[in-house]
């Protein structure tokens, strides 16, 4: 039977979306290019996101170090960006490509305040090559909420072609719920994120709580000791890219997410 086929062709993929760099001003300066693509390969995680506040210039950096080494092409790197709304509520938006990551970049900063980043305070934010070599340091603090509601931020997310995923919705800050209470059972985000720090009891009740909804697991590293398989999410797909992790969080073609603390 094809469909029996098709199934039969799906591998896991390790898959960790939410993964920021020494340009987030909490990221640690470790998080560099080379050094995120080999503690990635190390840790073995064959799909990452490369998630800033605010902003994914980072990723043009990561993706070239990801084609150095050893292993080119190990891991797959996706631009992302995690955005935050005015109810200063995160969401982890992905994009299949660099130029409709930028798109969504310069229509959010349409609406991000000039706060110059205090260094001292909230550290530096640094875009790198390949390298590590400074392109330039960004003045604008990234931590702050643009002057959109979350709503907008999912919706135009998703008309550029990515995916609006709720970032670390069981935490007390920065969270959907957190500032708006449970989510509508028929939000029109792709996934739910949960934190590396919950247990699967903690984990289970999510899952329980909203039935038929994708949940991932990301570890959101800000150094890279976080950066592993037990913080991540297994989905089975037929091949390491954007479109196969769509399918994964929508059940298409026997393409899956397994269930992070299974
Ligand atoms: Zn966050
Ligand atoms: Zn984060």
């Amino acid at each position: 039977m094809g469909s029996r086929d098709n199934v039969a062709l799906l591998k896991p993929f390790w898959v960790d979306l939410h993964i920021h760099t020494l340009l987030s001003p909490c990221g640690e300066l470790e998080m560099g290019a080379p050094e995120v693509i080999e503690k990635a390969r190390e840790a073995g995680l064959d799909i990452i996101g490369i998630a800033d506040h605010n902003t994914c210039e980072n990723y043009p950096g990561m993706a070239g170090a990801a084609q150095n080494g050893g292993r080119p092409g190990v891991p797959v790197v996706l631009p992302c960006i995690e955005a935050q709304s005015a109810e200063d509520i995160h969401t982890l938006c992905v994009f299949p490509e660099y130029p409709l990551a930028l798109e969504f970049k310069e229509w959010l900063w349409k609406r991000i305040r000039p706060i110059k980043n205090d260094v001292e305070h909230f550290g530096y934010q640094i875009v790198v090559d390949a390298e590590n070599g400074i392109v330039k340091e960004e003045e604008v603090l990234l931590i702050q909420g643009a002057g959109y509601e979350v709503d907008q931020i999912v919706e135009k997310a998703r008309a550029l072609g990515g995916l609006a995923i709720l970032a670390h919705v069981d935490r007390p800050a920065f969270s959907y719920t957190a500032a708006l209470g449970p989510m509508p059972e028929d939000y029109p985000a792709d996934a739910f994120e949960l934190s590396r720090r919950l247990n699967s009891d903690e984990a289970a009740k999510w899952r329980e709580r909203y039935p038929g909804r994708a949940f991932i697991r990301s570890s959101d590293s800000h150094t890279l000791d976080t950066m592993s398989r037990a913080n991540c999410t297994k989905m089975m797909l037929e091949a390491p890219t954007f479109e196969e992790i769509r399918m994964a969080l929508r059940g298409e073609g026997g393409r899956r997410v397994s269930w992070p603390w299974g």
